[in-house]
């Protein structure tokens, strides 16, 4: 008897329709029966893509019945979003007959969109199409900021992710795949000839080429400018692909020189052995590697080619990170948050910084990769520590040393992180007030409800707890309402989205707006320039930080005398105290003597 796969905190199980529970008349009932095996959702869709017949829970996920379907265009399911993408897939499977591993979000009356992975096949011009739930897991392919807008390739992190769990798949399938790593030489200075909406065409011309050659949309990936990953069915002809790029390049570019293309073959014998996990570790390490350096061509030439060398090395580095965090080999650089009316400096947000000796190199990649490898919350404990050892040596009768750490949402789901860090807290009392948190990769968080629960026994404890990057994914609102918070911090890009467009303006008061009725202040991250300032203030936000007052630094002494004091409404003041003028995060703090 076949029945849909039912999934952790899925909506119910769909019922088996009729023509999966008699005998099999026609292909259609055959196919039907066949994807019940795996999908939660079938769609039979003709040449223009509209529904001829639909059975599944599609009244469960999407509120509408598979009969009321019937007529409509595949795309009516489907996020506007996720519109043009699943137009390409549709356009693929009729172009190859079959498409596997692809992802798109379903649009619901009521609730968030649904992340499904979806299979197609062709037959006779008509299109099947099966739609399953994904695990319900952060689905990083799905993050805007985990997909570059300009050639709709993903981030190297979030291809390595899939990319591990489809090459061990293909291969248990019995379907020989490779993945290729691209660079072009040249790449940088071809962009300095170009004028923007060349460069532009350009970017989206690679992307497509690239996202053509491989196995499906979501299995190509820009690794860094000029640097890209691809996962590919064996038989690609990588020389025809080579050839095609250097032809794109060389067509846009008005010195006719172009680029030269480099390939490099990562040979995947053995890997059926390993861990899925692992495969994605050392594809992510072999991007990073690729990243790192500086000139493409010796990426390629020294990076090992051999997928199971780079799962050592992975492993390697693993050890590397675990024994710098044991060391506690990082520092901790400040930046300041200052009221965005009187420039007053409320409190610092503590950034790690690998290299003593460079206060400006991002622990972004480093971060990242402990997130992925399954590290990050033995890191944020460490980080902890150092927080309170940098609180430690700066007087504690001064209201001017308050500091806010970052927590990655993968820390909170686990144990061992929450019950070090409330022992840390609920050994050093002196703490309160003036220790702050922020959750950042909140997409991280698996369950919400427990999450919420540990931000109020840190709130309860009287540590203010902020949401960083918010608006930097789509599902910000729902963290928002789901976790209780002093402070939401709007990410860099939301803010300059805001001041690019007409409604902007509208949109970011009104969410100043709906948090000052929830209780919330707001701070607007990444303010670099005058005007920047002056749209978040006229917007409400409370408070802000950027590089306009200086980037993070080893050395508090940095922030003071603080740059741009005129642009304030009054000068600041140097101690630093919440006045009356300042809209105060809402404190948990109890009053101090
Ligand atoms: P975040 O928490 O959103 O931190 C703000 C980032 O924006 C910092 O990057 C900061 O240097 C940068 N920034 C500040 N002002 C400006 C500006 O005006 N323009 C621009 N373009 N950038 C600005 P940084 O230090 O590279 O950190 C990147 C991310 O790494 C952080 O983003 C956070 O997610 C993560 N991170 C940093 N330290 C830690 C840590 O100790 N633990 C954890 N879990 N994550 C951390
Ligand atoms: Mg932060
Ligand atoms: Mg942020």
């Amino acid at each position: 008897m076949v029945s849909a796969t039912a999934h952790a905190g899925s909506p119910p199980a769909p019922s088996v329709p009729s023509s999966a529970s008699v005998a099999p008349r026609s292909d259609r009932d055959r196919f039907a029966a066949l994807a019940f095996c795996w999908a939660d959702l079938l769609l039979h869709l003709d040449e223009a893509g509209v529904i001829q017949f639909a059975a599944g829970a599609f009244s469960a996920f999407t509120g509408r019945t598979p009969p009321s379907l019937v007529g409509e265009h595949f795309l009516s399911l489907i996020t506007p979003e996720d519109g043009p993408k699943a137009l390409g897939y549709l356009k693929q499977t009729h172009g190859r007959g079959r498409l596997e591993g692809a992802i798109v979000r379903l649009s619901r009356q009521q609730g968030l969109p649904l992340p499904m992975d979806l299979s197609a096949y062709t037959l006779d011009g008509h299109c099947y199409v099966a739609l399953r739930l994904r695990a319900h897991s952060p689905d990083r392919a799905h993050d805007r900021a985990s997909r570059d807008q300009r050639t709709g390739l993903l981030s190297a992190e979030a291809f390595s992710e899939t990319a591990g769990r489809r090459v061990k798949a293909a291969r248990e399938a019995g379907r020989d795949v490779g993945v290729t790593l691209v660079n072009l030489k040249g790449f940088e200075d071809l962009q300095g000839r170009l004028d923007e909406s060349r460069a532009s065409t350009l970017l989206g011309a690679l992307g497509e080429s690239l996202r053509t050659a491989a196995l499906d949309a979501d299995s190509a990936a820009l690794v860094a400018e000029g640097r890209y990953g691809l996962l590919h069915d064996a038989s690609l002809d990588v020389g025809a692909l080579e050839a095609r790029l250097e032809a794109l390049a060389r067509g846009h570019d008005p010195s006719g020189e172009g680029v030269e293309v480099e390939t490099a073959a990562l040979d995947l014998h053995g890997s059926g052995e390993v861990r899925e996990e692992d495969l994605a570790r050392g594809l992510l390490y072999a991007m990073n590697q690729m990243q790192r350096t500086s000139t493409g061509a010796l990426s390629l030439r020294t990076l090992p080619t051999t997928l199971l060398k780079l799962v050592a090395q992975a492993a390697s580095e693993v050890t590397d990170f675990r024994r710098l965090v044991a060391d506690r080999r990082f520092h901790i650089a400040v930046q300041p948050i200052l009221s965005a009316t009187t420039g007053n400096i409320h409190h610092y947000e503590a950034l790690c910084r690998f290299e003593a000796t460079q206060p400006d190199a991002s622990p972004f990649r480093a971060i990242t990769f402990a997130e992925e490898t399954g590290l990050i919350h033995e890191f944020d404990l460490a980080m902890a520590h150092k927080a309170l050892e940098w609180l430690g040596s700066k007087p504690r009768n001064s209201d001017a040393y308050q500091l806010a750490v970052n927590i990655s949402g993968y820390s909170i789901g686990i144990s061992r992180y929450v019950d070090g860090l409330l022992a840390l807290l609920e050994n050093n009392p002196w703490t309160r007030g003036r220790l702050m948190f922020e959750i950042t990769e909140s997409a991280r968080m698996t369950d919400l409800d427990a999450a919420n629960q540990f931000i109020q026994v840190l709130r309860g404890l009287h540590y203010r707890v902020c949401l960083d990057d918010f608006g930097a994914g789509a599902a910000s609102f729902q963290y928002l309402s789901a976790l209780e918070v002093d402070v939401v911090k709007i990410d860099g890009s939301a803010v300059r989205n805001a001041m690019k467009v007409a409604k902007g303006k509208a949109f970011l008061s009104a969410l100043t707006e709906l948090c000052r009725r929830l209780g919330v202040s707001t701070i607007a991250e990444m303010i670099d320039s005058p005007e920047s300032l002056h749209f978040v203030r006229d917007c409400g936000c409370d408070y802000v930080q950027g590089f306009l007052f200086g980037r993070p630094s080893l050395n508090i002494k940095d922030f003071s005398p603080l740059p741009h004091e005129d642009l304030f409404l009054k000068p600041p003041r140097r101690r630093v105290t919440v006045t009356s003028n300042a809209p105060a995060l809402p404190s948990a703090t109890p009053p101090r003597a």
